[in-house]
Order: C-alpha cells, then sequence, then structure tokens
C-alpha cells in the first residue's frame, strides 16, 4: 500500500508511468488478470469494467497545465484530475503533499507567466488576460484539501493567482460538491482554457469522458440503489442536455468549411496552409456564402482536384482582405459551426480571431461517444442529397442537414453505428438515448 507522504511524478508526453508509480499502484498489479472484472486499466486507474480511456478526447492546449493532486484525492476512485491530465497532451500530473519539496515543480513555478487556478480575492479573470499563460497549475482536491495544500506550499501561495466564475453549472452528481455551482476539476480546466486561448467550446470537448462516466455512475446507482436515489440526483442537477443545447444555438449557426492551399506531405514547402475557399451557410435561412482565393504562394498540384474548384479559377481568386471583411459581416454577431478545428485554425492563421464557435464534429462526438466520421457520410446516412459543387460547398450543406435531423431528434444511423446506438439506448442514459426516444 501507499505510504503517507510518498509521491511519485508522472507525466506527458511519454504517457508511461515513471517513477514510484509501482509504489502507487501497491497491491494493484496482483489483481490484473483479464478474467478480473476488478482489474485495473493502468492509464485511468478505474477497474477495467469502466475504463473511460476509449471516451477520452485529446484537447491540445497553448497553456501548459501542472496538475498537483493531493495524495488522498489521488485515492479517490472517481477523480476527474487524472481525466484531464489524460485529454490534454500538454499537462502533467504531480501527486505531491509537498509541492516544495518537488524539483520538477519548483522548476515549473519558477517559470515565468506561470500562474495558479485558486478563486480567491484578487485573482485575476481569464479576460484580463492577455495572451494564454504558459503554466497553469491547478490544485486538485477538496477545498479544504486544496488550501492545506497552499499552506504547506509558500512557492504555489506566491504565485498570481486566477479565477474563475462558472459559466454553467456543473455536471458533477455523483460526488457531492459543496455548492451548486462547484465544478469538477476537468469542468474547471475546460472552461478556463476556452477562456484563456480565447477558444469557446474548444476544450468542452475534454468532457466527453466526463460525461460518459456521470451517466455510467448515475445508471449504476439506478441499478444498485433504487430508482429514488436516481431521481434525486438527477432533479438535484439535471446536467447537460446536448440536443437541448444544439435547439439553442441553431437559430445563430452558420456552418462554414475553409479549404487550404496544403501541399502533399511529400512535397513540403514552407510557410503555413493558406485559405483558398471557404463556403458557408445560415441553417435557419439556408442563405450561403462563398469565396475563391487567389494563392498567395505556389498552387499545391492538388488542390484544385481536392477541393472542386479549378486552378483558373483559383488563380483569379479574390484577395483575402475583402473576403474576410465579407465573411464577418455574412456571420454578423451569430455563430460559426465547423466539423473540427481545422476551418477556424485556417481563418486564425489568416488573421480572423475571436468568432463565437461551435465545433459540430465535436458535438456528435460527444453525443455518441465515438468520431462520427466525415460529415458527407453523415448526411448520406441520414439521405441528404448533396449538389454537385465543390468540396466545401458540398461540405456545408451536408453540416446543415445534419443539425437538422439532430433537432428532429432521430438518431443519426450508421456511420455513427448501430451497436453504440443500442447500446446508449439500453442503459438509457444521455442524449443519445434521449435523441431516439422520439425517433
Ligand atoms: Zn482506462
Amino acid at each position: 500500500m501507499r505510504r503517507k507522504g510518498a509521491t511519485y511524478t508522472q507525466s506527458r508526453p511519454d504517457g508511461k508511468p515513471r517513477g514510484r508509480i509501482s509504489c502507487y499502484l501497491g497491491d494493484v498489479g496482483q489483481t490484473l488478470s483479464p478474467d478480473n472484472p476488478r482489474a485495473l486499466c493502468l492509464r485511468c486507474r478505474r477497474p477495467q469494467a469502466v475504463c473511460f480511456c476509449s471516451a477520452i478526447t485529446e484537447v491540445h492546449s497553448r497553456t501548459r497545465v501542472v496538475f498537483v493532486q493531493h495524495p488522498l484525492e489521488a485515492k479517490v476512485p472517481i477523480s476527474t484530475c487524472r481525466m484531464a491530465h489524460l485529454s490534454l497532451p500538454n499537462s502533467e500530473l504531480h501527486v505531491e503533499l509537498e509541492p516544495d519539496a518537488s524539483a520538477s515543480l519548483r522548476a515549473r513555478a519558477a517559470e515565468p507567466d506561470t500562474y495558479l487556478l485558486f478563486p480567491s480575492e484578487g485573482a485575476k479573470q481569464p479576460s484580463e488576460l492577455s495572451a494564454p499563460p504558459r503554466n497553469l497549475i491547478v490544485v486538485d482536491g477538496t477545498w479544504d484539501n486544496a488550501r492545506k495544500l497552499l499552506l504547506r506550499s509558500p512557492m504555489l501561495s506566491r504565485l498570481p493567482r486566477l479565477g474563475l466564475k462558472p459559466v454553467a453549472p456543473g455536471n458533477y452528481r455523483i460526488r457531492k460538491e459543496p455548492a451548486e455551482h462547484c465544478l469538477a476539476t476537468i469542468e474547471a480546466v475546460a472552461q478556463v482554457l476556452d477562456a484563456v486561448e480565447r477558444a469557446p467550446g474548444r476544450f468542452t470537448k475534454i468532457l466527453s469522458a466526463f460525461d460518459a462516466m456521470v451517466e455510467r455512475q448515475l445508471a449504476f446507482i439506478a441499478a444498485h440503489q433504487g430508482a429514488s436515489r436516481y431521481q434525486r440526483l438527477r432533479r438535484r442537477n439535471p446536467g447537460r442536455s446536448p440536443v437541448e443545447r444544439l435547439r439553442e444555438v441553431a437559430p445563430k449557426l452558420v456552418l462554414i468549411f475553409a479549404e487550404a492551399n496544403a501541399w502533399p506531405r511529400t512535397l513540403e514547402v514552407g510557410g503555413y496552409a493558406e485559405l483558398l475557399h471557404l463556403a458557408a451557410i445560415r441553417f435557419e435561412t439556408g442563405e450561403q456564402f462563398e469565396a475563391v482565393l487567389k494563392p498567395r504562394r505556389e498552387l499545391s498540384p492538388v488542390a484544385a482536384g481536392h477541393l472542386g474548384v479549378s486552378a483558373e479559377a483559383l488563380l483569379n481568386g479574390e484577395e483575402v482582405a475583402p473576403v474576410l471583411e465579407r465573411f464577418s459581416r455574412f456571420v454578423g454577431d451569430d455563430t460559426v459551426a465547423t466539423w473540427g478545428p481545422y476551418s477556424l485554425d485556417l481563418l486564425r492563421g489568416e488573421g480572423l480571431e475571436g468568432l463565437p464557435r461551435f465545433d459540430l464534429r465535436g458535438f456528435l462526438t460527444q453525443l455518441f461517444s465515438r468520431r462520427p466520421g466525415a460529415v458527407e457520410d453523415c448526411a448520406a446516412a441520414i439521405g441528404a442529397t448533396l449538389p454537385d459543387a465543390p468540396r466545401a460547398v458540398r461540405r456545408v450543406i451536408a453540416m446543415r442537414a445534419v443539425v437538422a435531423e439532430l433537432l428532429r431528434r432521430k438518431p443519426i444511423p450508421s456511420p455513427l453505428g448501430e451497436g453504440a446506438r443500442a447500446a446508449k439506448s439500453k442503459s438509457r442514459s444521455g442524449a443519445a438515448a434521449e435523441a431516439s426516444e422520439t425517433a
């Protein structure tokens, strides 16, 4: 068993246990066997029957998140700190009772532009920072434990602090939080990264494993402790209903797709992948936007074929500035919906930042606990017909069809998978079940 005060450190990106991790695992190694349902997954440290590794969505952050976990919290079976760590490739997890005694933590704390996430008087709000901080140290533990850990650490106490006003009630319905507005560690980190990286919704994706875990635990409670406790927990905090969330944002959605002057990997040319073709469609009205941009560097030999736009049209395309201006006017105050982060990355590369965004692919991944694949395949699966048009135009029309289908509350058939949906419906968990209810 783990001795009091003993510490270990595990750091990404190698992901492999290091140092004294075997000490932490104690006798767990003996229980590992495929026949033993209580055997632990070495990555998420949960029994293999409830391993959440497959539900993890990795999101890269510019800020390095340094988790400092109180050793008592590391023993709690449902700790979201490890989940957050596994979801963020640019993060570290240290289990420490005496942070100041750890050489690696001392080195982190000494780096410039390092903040401590801890709401307190004088703490800055994420909106006050002009850029994402280099390091964000997050103390994980109950309020009492986190405070005690800080009392033991003059080093962490001295750091500038970042506070957080929760924007939505937490989904943490299993362990009792002291108040409704309290967030699980992973929820707090997702919110603060969204805010400091000015990427609303980007880090919501790391909650996929968390939401799946909460649903599973609630289903377990319902099965083993009777419906009454389940109902009470449900009533106390109804949690997020993804389809309802989509219904709220849909009237303001502008579905967009951006294409790049991307060179095949084997013929890499320098510079960033510049924007070549931009298509958008307003969800409510179907009003469309399209722009073909003149390449600023040599046109990739595969671009015309991939984009479905002739090389001639591309070479005679518009300049960047007027396109972005026209596009910004088209979007207005609305929210751009993308299929993954790529389109916005391209726009950002051209200097267009700060658009409110909604990642439809991330949303579907969360809803169905798996990646939906290509948007054209999703559209084909729901029987939508796509016009003979450039790829970006087809894709925004496909995205619009997918959103419309979701709002009709029908499940999307394959490629999202019969098996996954059947399993979801059976467990009555999540919005997937809700979505199939009225199909
Ligand atoms: Zn696992």
